[in-house]
């Protein structure tokens, strides 16, 4: 355990060194506008400082990414600036607020869902949302190295890969990637009503469970995001996103 977290350090220490983010680096946010224009057509011209994220908890972080989303459904969301100007404060270092684990769904547009900007949110993307090795340690970059504080797990409404677990699609490599939904599934057996993908019911609670499974899987495959999530450095939610509202529903 503890040469696990000795070998983390070093890396966190390596991986600074190479992306070139450290706590002494400073972004020189361009807050000022040239014109009252300006201000009203770039809301927000900044990017997350080190000493931002420090600042905040798991559970502030949630909220704004709530908060985030009821400007999305409520049309108010940021407008934002992504000139030449901002990406070049951004390349001061990366200090995200929180992961978001999504599915491949191009009706997904999930910095838009939470309405965040560059720098804000790290993104994974999977078809069904589930977790490997890869994206585990994605998370584990995310979170342990990077200070993300909270870990949102993302699945949604009319997922095709979900549909396709439960209709058990065979075909090339999307049989194997879809082997990672069907505990999901099994977790849904007691299901009264039409267990098919035509079922949007069914569906829903498939997606619900594979969402569960997802962040039981995190907790029993990362030691890392375990210890993190006991001594409370991190939160780790699932939501389902509702994409005829744009709502979020979470889950327990
Ligand atoms: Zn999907």
């Amino acid at each position: 355990m503890i040469n696990s977290f000795i070998k983390v350090a070093a890396l966190a220490i390596t991986i600074q060194a190479f992306i070139g983010c450290n706590s002494s680096t400073k972004n020189e946010n361009p807050q000022t506008t040239t014109s009252e224009t300006q201000k009203t057509t770039y809301k927000n011209r900044h990017v997350m400082t080190k000493s931002e994220q420090d600042s905040l908890t798991p559970d502030q972080v949630l909220q704004e990414l709530k908060d985030g989303n009821e400007r999305f459904n409520s049309g108010n969301f940021t407008q934002r600036e992504h000139s030449e100007e901002i990406r070049k404060v951004a390349t001061g270092g990366q200090f995200p607020k929180a992961m978001v684990l999504s599915c491949l769904d191009s009706r997904v547009p999930v910095e838009d869902v939470f309405d965040q900007g560059i720098g804000d949110v790290f993104v994974g993307r999977v078809a069904g949302n589930f977790i490997n090795t890869d994206l585990l340690g994605s998370m584990e970059f995310a979170c342990k190295v990077a200070g993300a504080k909270l870990i949102i797990v993302m699945g949604h409404q009319h997922c095709g890969a979900i549909k396709g677990a439960i209709d058990d699609v065979h075909l090339g490599n999307i049989t194997s990637m879809l082997a990672n939904i069907k505990p999901a599934i099994e977790m849904s057996k007691n299901f009264e009503g039409e267990k098919s993908s035509k079922n949007e019911a069914f569906v829903k609670l498939v997606a619900q469970n594979n969402i569960k499974n997802t962040i039981a899987q995190i907790r029993a495959k990362s030691e890392i995001l375990k210890e993190m999530e006991t001594k409370a450095e991190i939160k780790i939610v699932g939501v389902f996103y509702i994409l005829r509202t744009g709502k979020l529903e979470f889950i327990d």
